[in-house]
């Protein structure tokens, strides 16, 4: 196994590996940047098939919460953290205790949330051996999905008013694949504005809802990339577009929650090829982290809410300096997240008195 030679490290402050004997606990604790604060980020509990895998994963994600709350205008660093195991089978409440022995080891420079794999009730064990959690009831903030839903729904405005020159959703036909916690929460901002729905995921018993509730209509899996549309949100699985998937996209614009959406940074120029506008997914998707970052003693969800909206501003940013520098969403909003974290890293310079 590689870390410092691996081509995902990049610089990475501090990769840490814990075991824990009594409850069986592997994991990998990663903070990639506390250049703006401390590193805020997910806790992934996966059935990784090596440990060279878990890696990978740790080093990656924890690497996209720095650009993610940099871009965001959040004072926090980027950090992520991987248990390897099965979360089906192999959870128990001491493991998660043990896991918030190995946050607490590192004194507040790693926060941890959920992420896929893990829920509130696993991080509210964890908060028993550490108070470095967020994302729980204590605090305020709880379960993020909502806000990630109101912020994409801001985000995906953002980009129907500046591609499609209109001023609310009524009338677009837009396509959602995935309607978890975050995709259906986003179908049902985008019913009450007045969109028509095409939708899909794995499991039936969520297109029926869909279908019910919203008015749905409803596609297999493999025809939703397909859809011709206004709008595509994915919204459950990364590297979704890619070489077989890009030259039969039938929409103008990409705005969805899903992370990692681009197979390969250089996705993000054959979409720019065809004239389709991609809302760059850790802008649209930061409504969670936002949340997170109000939880405290004063949390207000209105005023937190009502900075997860602020996300419409951004990504019209991004939108505006792509546009003019020709260049893909994606790789602008690096070099906005980039500017930022360079810009605090600079030495203050006093001016000599006397
Ligand atoms: P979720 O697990 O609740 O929902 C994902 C949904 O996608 C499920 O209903 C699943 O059945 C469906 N799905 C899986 N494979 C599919 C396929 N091939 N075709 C169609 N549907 C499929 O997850 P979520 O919390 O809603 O997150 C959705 C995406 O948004 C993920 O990529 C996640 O990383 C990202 N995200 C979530 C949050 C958050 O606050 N929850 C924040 C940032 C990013």
């Amino acid at each position: 196994m590689t870390v410092f030679s691996s081509k995902d490290f990049d610089d990475h402050e501090t990769v840490l590996f814990f075991r824990d004997q009594d409850t069986g606990l592997k994991a990998i604790i990663a903070i990639h940047d506390t250049t703006l604060g401390p590193a805020l980020g997910g806790t992934r509990m996966w059935n990784y098939a090596s440990e060279d895998e878990a890696v990978t994963d740790v080093l990656r994600l924890s690497r996209g919460m720095t650009y993610k709350s940099a871009l965001a205008g959040l004072n926090l660093g980027g950090g992520k953290s991987v248990i390897i195991g099965n979360s089906r089978t192999d959870k128990s409440d001491a493991l998660f205790e043990a896991f918030g022995r190995a946050v607490d080891r590192l004194n507040g420079s790693y926060i941890a949330a959920e992420d896929v794999g893990t829920t509130v009730p696993d991080l509210e064990a964890a908060r028993r051996s550490t108070r470095h959690i967020a994302g729980i009831s204590e605090g305020g903030a709880g379960d993020p999905s909502p806000a990630t839903a109101w912020g994409v729904y801001n985000g995906l405005l953002a980009a129907a008013r500046y591609r499609l020159k209109v001023e609310d959703v009524s009338g677009l036909t837009i396509a959602v694949q995935g309607l978890g916690n975050v995709g259906y929460g986003l179908c049902k901002h985008l019913h009450e504005a007045g969109a028509k729905l095409i939708v899909t995921d794995i499991y039936d018993k969520s297109i029926e809802k869909a279908v019910q509730e919203l008015g749905a209509t409803p596609v297999t899996p493999d025809q939703i990339l397909h859809q011709e549309v206004d709008i595509l949100a994915p919204c459950a699985l990364g590297a979704i577009l890619n070489d077989i998937s890009i030259p039969t996209l039938q929409t103008s614009v990409i705005a969805g929650a899903a992370n990692n959406q681009l197979a390969e940074e250089r996705h993000g120029h054959d979409l720019l090829a065809r004239n389709i506008l991609y809302a760059p997914d850790y802008a649209i998707n930061a409504g969670g982290i936002i949340l997170i970052s109000h939880q405290g003693p004063h949390f207000d969800r209105a005023i937190a809410m009502k900075e997860v909206s602020n996300i419409h501003r951004t990504l019209t940013r991004i939108f505006e300096r792509a546009d003019a520098e020709k260049r893909p969403t994606q790789e602008v909003a690096d070099q906005i997240a980039n500017e930022r974290i360079t810009a605090a890293k600079k030495p203050i310079i006093r001016k000599k008195t006397g």
